[in-house]
């Protein structure tokens, strides 16, 4: 059942409950009422009509004692007919002693005489009402009776009704029958069958109102008799009443209908806009329309609904924000080892989530001071926002690298330190790595690599446990970072160096050839590419084993490494094949380097165990080719195949020597002669002969061709065979 219901149903109860029982008090008060005031007035009725037929009786006496003191019978018969005349009875009779009738009046009705001194009717009927007195002679002997009669007829009975107020009914012989009646006949037959249903003086009540008595004979008053009285309750008092109970039930049915909804639409209302905010709608309102505690309800309902929405709408907006961050976050993180960026992009969305105005990223240096590496709206907090540096132990910053311990709170007592961002508040935690450099943390904890603090939270509040929370958070993205950056360059370092020399490998050659080369074609600057072959490197590991033959790769490599300066660039090219970048250099200063190179080598042979672990002392030789970018070529690629070239023109030349791209041969001691229509092998190898004449698989249609030339002399004759077979590249 609904409120509404409820409240309706109340309502009635309580206004029609009460209009129900009065009009149940009234009908039965006035009921109550009628019949006593029905009960008395048919008691006086009775009252008078006992009074009134004794009256009578006393007066027929009265005539018959009248005509019983005339001592002779013609006296005794004027006396008669003068009591008759005077209208004191309606008949006289006189008897002798034996009964038989002496005497009586003309006109006198048939015996026989109802007495009154009592006794039934002798056949149930009283027609003549009579007095009996006895007849005596002076001497006092019994004569006889006189009796003086009056006739009960119509007439008298609606005396006694004139008399009584009532309407009285002479019954005949029985109860259902009457002799004379003043009742009308539309109520006569009720009154009649009432009368018969009740006893002795009770008073009982017709289906029409009337109220009915009975009046038996007795001593004194020998008539039966009914006397009845309507009822004096208003005849349509059950139809009002009835009709009122209706009209109150009906207004009440109303009047609670409305007083209900009056009092139930707020509500109603009310608990349709907090369905709607369950459903998630917060733009749901109520109209405000008392100041009552409903309507203090609705009010407290809009406000409540109203800051929800603004907090939601905050939490959105902070959510999304956060969303933005994290995907900026890991959108950084995944796409890039650029420490700094990353860094900063960690410290961009920190400073978002708590609320900070500024903060930093400090990384402990291998000096144990921590050195910002990123910050934000540092700008008046630091004499010079980019330098940012707290020796360890020191402020806030450096507190929490020393015990690797975060920190909160106000600024003061020595925080910040001189070199820290001045704050109000700050918070700071620090970041390790498993295996990061060891600072000054306590044993068994992994030492901090660095620091993120954020200073001045919004609001002039401390930042608090759950901004410390978070920010560990972000210092752990920090940490990542760092080691992610740690370990890939770690393997970009072992990607890109050649594990027998340590030298770097070819990958890293080109790499650094298109860096070198850019950056001498930016500044104008000279570039010279040196290439180194072993000389018979093949009879060194055919003589000794390959075990000594990677001995002597690795000396070289260290041999190579003595020599050069710390710009230069080595690199072990593939094979016994290897690459110097000597930049700013050019020729002259290459061929100096490439002089210094063979000599360190030629110089000392190479000690290395040989077979059955002999040591065994491997004379070795170098031969070198020389190119200069951008003298021999303009990209990279071409000046180390021009280097190639003289490398391979070192070769031919003899050996053990070096060659500037571009020199031209001396002529060779000894050449091969390749028959004329001859087609090299598509083996992609150098050929013997001169440099023109050579396949130009290896170099393409268009690539420069310099030809090279011996600086140094062939030794012992050149070169008898075939130039070795090149190395591959791209190992
Ligand atoms: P040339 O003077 O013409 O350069 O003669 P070479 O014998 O040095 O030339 P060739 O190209 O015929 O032989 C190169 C040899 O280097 C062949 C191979 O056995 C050897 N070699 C290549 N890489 C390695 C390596 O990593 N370790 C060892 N021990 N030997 C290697
Ligand atoms: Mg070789
Ligand atoms: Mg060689």
């Amino acid at each position: 059942m609904t409120l509404r219901g409820r409240l309706t149903a109340a309502f009635l109860a309580v206004v029609l409950g009460p209009v129900l029982l009065g009009a149940v008090f009234v009908g039965t008060t006035l009921a109550a009422v009628d019949r006593s005031r029905a009960t008395e007035r048919l008691g006086v009725a009775a009252a008078t009509v006992r009074t009134s037929v004794d009256a009578l009786c006393q007066q027929l006496r009265a005539a018959a004692d009248a005509v019983a003191l005339r001592t002779d019978a013609a006296a005794r018969a004027v006396a008669a007919g003068q009591v008759v005349s005077r209208g004191l009875a309606a008949a006289v009779l006189v008897t002798d002693v034996t009964g038989v009738t002496t005497y009586t009046t003309p006109g006198a009705p048939p015996t026989p005489w109802q007495d009154c001194a009592g006794g039934r009717p002798v056949d149930g009927r009283v027609r003549v009402l009579s007095a009996r007195v006895d007849l005596r002679d002076p001497a006092g002997s019994a004569l006889g009776t006189v009796a003086a009669a009056h006739p009960v007829d119509p007439a008298f009975v609606t005396r006694l009704a004139a008399a009584t107020g009532v309407a009285v009914t002479l019954l005949d012989g029985g109860a259902t029958r009457f002799a004379h009646t003043t009742e009308t006949s539309r109520v006569r037959e009720a009154v009649l069958a009432a009368a018969g249903t009740v006893d002795g003086d009770k008073v009982t009540e017709t289906a029409d109102g009337r109220y009915v008595r009975r009046l038996d004979p007795a001593a004194g008053q020998p008539l039966p008799l009914v006397l009845s009285v309507p009822g004096e309750r208003p005849t349509g008092l059950p139809a009002v009443l009835v009709g009122a109970v209706l009209l109150a039930a009906l207004l009440a049915v109303l009047a609670a209908g409305r007083l209900a909804r009056v009092t139930t639409r707020p509500l109603v209302e009310l608990a349709g806009a907090v369905d709607r905010v369950a459903r998630g709608d917060l733009t749901a309102r109520v109209p405000v329309r008392s100041r009552d505690e409903i309507g203090r309800l609705a009010g407290a309902f809009n406000r409540m609904t109203r800051e929800t929405a603004s907090y939601v709408a905050a939490l959105t907006s902070s959510r999304d924000q956060l969303r933005g961050h994290l995907a900026v976050l890991g959108d950084t993180l995944a796409s890039t080892h650029d420490l700094q960026r990353i860094l900063r992009v960690i410290l961009h969305s920190a400073i978002g989530a708590t609320g900070a105005r500024a903060g930093a990223v400090l990384l402990l240096d291998p000096d144990g001071v921590l050195v910002g590496k990123c910050g934000e709206g540092l700008q008046d907090r630091l004499p010079d926002p980019e330098t940012l540096r707290v020796p360890v132990g020191a402020g806030v910053a450096g507190a929490v690298a020393a015990t690797g311990e975060p920190r909160r709170g106000r600024a003061g007592d020595g925080v910040p330190a001189p070199g820290e961002p001045r704050c109000e508040t700050y918070v700071a935690v620090p970041f390790t790595v498993p295996g990061g450099p060891a600072g000054g943390a306590e044993p068994g904890r992994e030492p901090a690599v660095g620091v993120l603090a954020l200073y001045d939270r919004l609001g002039a509040e401390e930042f608090d446990d759950a901004d410390l929370d978070t920010l560990r958070t972000f210092a752990g993205h920090a940490a990542v970072a760092v080691e992610n950056v740690r370990v890939h360059e770690e393997a970009q370092r072992l990607s890109l160096t050649d594990p027998l020399t340590g030298l770097w490998n070819y990958r890293y050659l080109r790499e650094s050839l298109r860096r070198e080369v850019e950056r001498a074609s930016r500044f104008g600057r000279m570039l010279s590419i040196l290439v180194l072959d072993l000389d018979r490197f093949k009879d060194v590991n055919d003589t000794h084993g390959h075990a000594a033959g990677d001995a002597v790769l690795a000396e070289f490599a260290r041999r190579i490494r003595g020599e050069i300066r710390e710009v230069d660039l080595a690199f072990r090219q593939g094979g016994e094949e290897f690459v110097v970048l000597l930049p700013e250099t050019d020729a002259r200063g290459a061929a100096i380097v490439a002089e210094r190179l063979g000599a360190a080598v030629r110089g000392t042979p190479i000690a290395a165990a040989g077979h059955a672990g002999r040591r065994v002392a491997i004379p070795v030789t170098v031969s070198i080719g020389i190119a200069v970018y951008p003298d021999h070529a303009s990209t990279g690629q071409q000046v180390l195949d021009a280097a190639d070239e003289a490398l391979y023109a070192a070769k031919a030349a003899g050996r053990d020597g070096h060659r500037v791209a571009g020199e031209r041969a001396a002529p060779l001691t000894e050449e091969i002669t390749v028959p004329a229509g001859a087609v090299s092998p598509d083996d992609g190898l150098p050929r013997a002969g001169p440099v023109t004449d050579r396949p130009a698989g290896r170099h393409g249609a268009g690539a420069p061709r310099p030809a090279a030339g011996v600086t140094q002399p062939a030794t012992g004759g050149a070169s008898s065979g075939p130039h070795p077979p090149r190395q591959s590249r791209g190992r």
